[in-house]
């Protein structure tokens, strides 16, 4: 599989040569001087309500309805080259990108020490993809989270896991307003395995994009109900409503 990974790689940059999101600088997807560009975020806050916690907790408030204790959002979805690059990296199919974005989440955990705080280490904790539905998966060939987890497993060491299934082929969030974003998902994620699984493990669930946070509780949701105690997200931006 890897060789024909490798093959198509090579068709795809004759076909399409690498250029900067950024500048178009020639062999690159995002050159050095482009990559300083794309800030970390800056602010600790609730990704439901927006008021501002220690470390991104979602706050006491919304803790009723929510199942997460932390999101933490990487970089402003309002940098135009970050959108770029997750428009490449999604819709374009260029796999490729996966290794920068997950790049830029490293260095927002490294640089705000969110491993250390929250005693996330590879003995207690695992990453998990939030799933897409077969057909989407089909469609786009992969999904955008797993790759972005195999680099976060490669170099943080923490390791991941798939018991996740996505069973309603739910509509793109993108177009509907809160409420019917949150029916939109409701019950759409089922555990596999569940009784082999070790709940002790904290689970941080991985996505590109949040916007209101109904995926990412519907799957914590899930998780909650089976017994794991903990469950994180981390996610590269949040856009508006
Ligand atoms: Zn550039
Ligand atoms: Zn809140």
């Amino acid at each position: 599989m890897e060789i024909f990974s490798k093959i198509k790689d090579c068709f795809v940059d004759l076909l399409f040569p690498k250029q900067c999101f950024g500048c178009e600088k020639e062999s690159t997807y995002l050159c050095e001087e482009c990559k300083k560009k794309i800030e970390l975020n800056k602010k600790f806050y609730c990704i439901i309500c927006k008021r501002q916690t220690q470390f991104s907790e979602i706050c006491e408030h919304c803790q009723k309805n929510y199942f997460l204790k932390a999101v933490w959002v990487v970089a402003d979805y309002n940098s135009k080259i970050l959108q770029d690059l997750i428009h490449g990296y999604k819709y374009k199919y260029l796999q490729e990108i996966s290794g920068i974005l997950a790049d830029i989440m490293i260095r927002y955990l490294n640089e705000n020490k969110i491993l250390e705080i929250f005693c996330i280490n590879k003995e207690n904790s695992i990453f998990l993809p939030v799933p897409l539905h077969k057909k989407r998966y089909l469609n786009r060939g992969f999904n955008q989270s797993e790759l972005l987890i195999k680099h976060l497993r490669d170099y943080l060491q923490i390791p991941a896991q798939k018991f996740l299934l996505r069973r309603k082929n739910t509509q793109s969030q993108v177009d509907l307003k809160k409420i019917e974003r949150q029916s939109n998902v409701k019950d759409a994620f089922i555990l596999i395995n569940s009784d082999r699984l070790d709940k002790n493990k904290k689970v941080i669930l991985i996505d590109d994009v949040v916007t209101t946070g109904s995926t990412l509780n519907e799957c914590a949701k899930v998780l909650k109900q089976a017994g794991f105690k903990e469950v994180y997200g981390l996610v590269l931006a949040q856009r508006e409503d």
